[in-house]
């Protein structure tokens, strides 16, 4: 490494491209950055110094795409989320640098091997599903891209819970995700920011004689940042992840100390640092808790504050909307709003008009939900007590939304209390949603079907006051880790078949359709899709001690656990195919032999949920240890579904479930890794599954179900489960079973919440799609048989998918929502 001493920070020159340059660099860490020889080294002192060793080829990309972005004065994309499922890092440090195959043979060399190493790593698993993973994806392409960004987010000293299953049922287990070291990361405790909470506000009269508002907080704490890298694919860039950690202001008292009480001398950095102690491991519900407010605004304060320390000393906040757009990743950084209007009326003594315009065009929001009880709210009560400033400004932003809307609607005093942010019932409480459409400069849904019921049913009096506010992206997903990464069997055989090219332009994947026609490339790719299957069998043997059988059709349903994804509908289905195989009315020998593989989280509260995952247990013991089944039906639930496993299973899996009743799921992304992986899918009339038909063909997906506006219909005049049952024998012959005990012969009256829920409320409608759902498995069946066809629509469905990568996501930003520009090189 060599040093610029022109600007004083950057080191131009990275480590050399070879494998005994690697296997020195390597050594060198291991003896002078962990302390050990190799001879007494462990396979986590080993992990760390390759860790370390590999960053090191990023570091000096790191300064160097910091520096042409400061220089080029570029719009920066801050993306404030308080969930980033990242997934491991090694892996994707090694595709993005090239280094794979070097590092390999350098290990090699030292009798050590990199596989073992990789399994070492545990993946910081800072989010809950979809909406963490979509903000990982984000950040990649924009790296990838060269767009100046900084994600912003929660250091959670525990991510999401890592899952047990004991006698079937869920349980949980901390993540102790930081405990052998964490080598990607890069504390900056000397760039902590000081965040208050609580107190009251005043007015006092300033210098020139203006009455202003002031807030007199009762209580701080310090966030600490920490830098990960964001290493772009083979360019040459890395952006910034900064996640926040809370700290005490001061950290122990000593005096208290001396005198001999310990807990009392400790307990305000016990108390400051809950805050980023774990993440809330809800997916799709608010947990109305105090802390997690205090979450939110803790690393949205941060994060504002961080980045206007940045700007230079003279800069002009009025010139803020040329330098940065926050993008709210759901409502979670919303209070980040009355922030940003505190700091310029308050602080910077901007009069409020002109404030409230700069605010308006620096932020933008996502919306990622259509379940009303989603939609975020915080009681006004709590949020004056820890809040007071921002609930004032909260309020003055609302009156004067208000008077806009009175203008535009005179005397409809409905609206005004439909549209107030302030809801009155059933306590009064702030409408987050409704703060980050008003202050939003764009407002989006996450898929196309999503955007318009976003329009016409979450937000309608919004879209009618604002039509042009309202626009679309749909989600993607990067290729870089969910093919390069996970599957590098089929990337092999597309760079073979078109070039590298695809790897940072998805839809050059178009030049592969007509290799669907070719017999010989469908018999490389069928032999790609069963070494994925071995490559799973023998994962799932190792972490599981789960048996895979690789020679049947391996059908695939991971996601959170929730009712709207209905995963109850393919235990139904699993479950009639085994009473029509016991009661003799099915022959096993008929139907193809089928893995159904589960993967599954379920919120530690929604007991629901919890009950989903015992019944699928259950009835997988019952399923496989059956004689009568012949091996026809397998079940296999690993538990602790995450990223690592994902990258696994997708490449893997022939059939993708992607069954939410329709209108329920904004886009979903699993979805997308899914067909890009050559999995075929069958799936409801939903969320992003519109655009994945209408891109891959009817012909080479299977559809089935209500449509969004037939369940609207269905509940308009009362729906009614109970009937479904008694007009479908095999439905009422499935759910008896259950009803009966067989799969729970311990305590029989076990699932009886669940099939009591399913007769007498179904919320979403799985009875009333169960017969579609059976036939299109039966389509199913019929196709896989059809083994040169099912392989011609698998390769459709790769070479059609293009769409689906998340760089393409982040074009469709920039050109509706960020008007931002990449950096390239100079
Ligand atoms: C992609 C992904 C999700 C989202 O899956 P959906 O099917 O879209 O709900 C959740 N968890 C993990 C680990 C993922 O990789």
């Amino acid at each position: 490494m060599t040093e610029n001493r022109v600007n004083g920070t950057v080191s131009v020159t990275a480590p050399q491209h070879s494998v005994e340059g690697f296997a020195k660099e390597f050594l060198r860490e291991l003896n002078f950055g962990q302390g050990v020889p190799l001879s007494r080294a462990s396979v986590n002192d080993q992990y760390l110094a390759l860790a370390r060793t590999v960053r090191e080829y990023l570091m000096a990309r790191w300064m160097e795409t910091l520096r042409r972005q400061r220089d080029a004065h570029a719009k920066t994309v801050a993306y404030l989320s308080a969930e980033y499922l990242l997934g491991r890092q090694l892996d994707n440090a090694l595709i993005a640098t090239d280094l794979t195959e070097i590092v390999e043979e350098a290990l090699t060399s030292l009798g050590i091997d990199l596989a073992t190493l990789r399994e070492q790593e545990v993946e910081p698993g800072l989010g809950n599903g979809g909406l963490g993973r979509l903000a990982a994806c984000f950040v990649d392409s924009l790296a990838t891209m060269s767009v100046p960004c900084i994600g912003y987010g929660i250091r959670y000293e525990y991510g999401i819970f890592r899952q047990t299953f004991v006698d079937g049922w869920q349980v949980e287990q901390p993540d102790t995700w930081l405990s052998l070291g964490a080598p990607w990361e890069f504390p900056h405790p000397e760039d902590a920011v000081t965040v208050h909470f609580g107190g009251s506000t005043e007015t006092y009269t300033d210098d020139d004689g203006v009455t202003r508002s002031r807030w007199v907080p009762a209580w701080d704490v310090l966030g600490v940042p920490y830098n990960y890298m964001v290493p772009g694919y083979q360019n040459g860039r890395v952006n910034t992840l900064r996640l926040w950690s809370a700290r005490a202001t001061k950290a122990f008292d000593l005096q208290i100390f001396n005198s001999g009480d310990y807990a009392e001398a400790v307990r305000a950095q016990t108390f400051a640092e809950n805050i980023s102690k774990v993440l809330y491991p809800e997916d799709s519900t608010p947990q109305g808790k105090e802390l997690r407010l205090q979450q939110q605004y803790f690393f949205v304060a941060c994060s504002i504050r961080d980045f206007l320390d940045g700007l230079p000393a003279d800069f002009d906040l009025h010139r803020l909307p040329d330098v940065v757009m926050f993008q709210l990743n759901d409502t979670h950084p919303v209070i980040g709003v009355p922030e940003l209007m505190r700091i310029l009326v308050d602080e910077k003594k901007i009069a409020w008009d002109e404030a409230w315009a700069i605010t308006q065009k620096c932020f933008a929001y996502t919306c990622h939900t259509l379940l009303p009880e989603a939609l975020e709210v915080w009681p006004v009560e709590l949020l004056g007590r820890l809040l007071p400033r921002h609930l004032e400004i909260i309020y003055r932003i609302n009156d004067e939304f208000l008077a806009q809307v009175r203008q535009a609607y005179p005397n409809d005093e409905l609206r005004l209390r439909r549209m107030s942010i302030i809801a009155e019932h059933p306590e009064r409480s702030v409408r987050m949603a409704f703060l980050a459409t008003i202050a939003g400069a764009k407002v989006n849904g996450v898929a196309a079907l999503h955007s318009q019921l976003l329009r016409d049913n979450v937000l309608p009096d919004f879209s009618e006051l604002w039509p042009d506010k309202f626009t679309n992206v749909t989600n993607g997903v990067t290729p870089r880790r969910f093919v390069r990464l996970a599957n590098p069997a089929l990337s092999d055989l597309i760079t073979d078949a078109i070039g590298p090219g695809w790897v940072t332009d998805l839809e050059r994947l178009r030049e592969m359709e007509p290799l669907a026609d070719d017999a010989e490339f469908r018999e490389r790719f069928r032999a790609v899709k069963l070494a994925n299957k071995q490559r799973l069998a023998g994962v799932l043997a190792t972490r599981d001690g789960i048996e895979l059988r690789t020679d049947a059709m391996l059908d695939v349903m991971v996601k959170r656990l929730h009712e709207y994804k209905r995963q109850t509908l393919k235990v139904l289905h699993i479950v009639s195919l085994y009473e029509r195989i016991i009661s003799g009315e099915l022959d096993p020998a008929s139907i193809p032999p089928r893995v159904f593989a589960f993967g599954a989280k379920a919120a530690p509260g929604y007991k629901m949920a919890k009950q989903i995952i015992g019944l699928i247990n259950h009835v997988g013991a019952t399923v496989n240890a059956d004689p009568r089944v012949q091996g026809a039906l397998t079940v296999v639930f690993p538990p602790n579904y995450n990223v690592t496993l994902a990258e696994k299973l997708i490449p893997a899996a022939d059939l993708s479930e992607q069954i939410s009743l329709a209108g329920k799921e904004a886009s979903g992304t699993g979805n997308m890794k899914f067909a890009l992986n050559g999995a075929l899918t069958i799936g409801t009339d939903d969320g992003a599954n519109v655009e994945i038909r209408e891109l891959v063909g009817d012909d080479n997906f299977f559809l089935f179900g209500l449509l969004e506006p037939q369940v609207a219909e269905i509940q308009a005049v009362g729906y009614d489960p109970s009937k479904y049952y008694e007009e479908n024998a095999t439905l009422r012959r499935a759910i008896d079973l259950i009803a009966s005990g067989t799969f729970s012969p311990d305590d029989k009256r076990v699932f009886e919440p669940i099939v009591s829920n399913l007769l007498t409320e179904d919320r979403f409608l799985a009875l009333a799609d169960f017969q579609a759902y059976l036939d299109a498995q039966e389509r199913v069946d019929v196709a896989y048989r059809d083994v040169e066809g099912w392989t011609r629509s698998a390769i459709l469905n790769v070479a059609r998918s293009g769409f689906f990568s998340s760089d393409r996501s982040m074009w469709d930003y920039i050109d509706r929502i960020w008007h931002s520009q990449p950096v390239v090189a100079r």
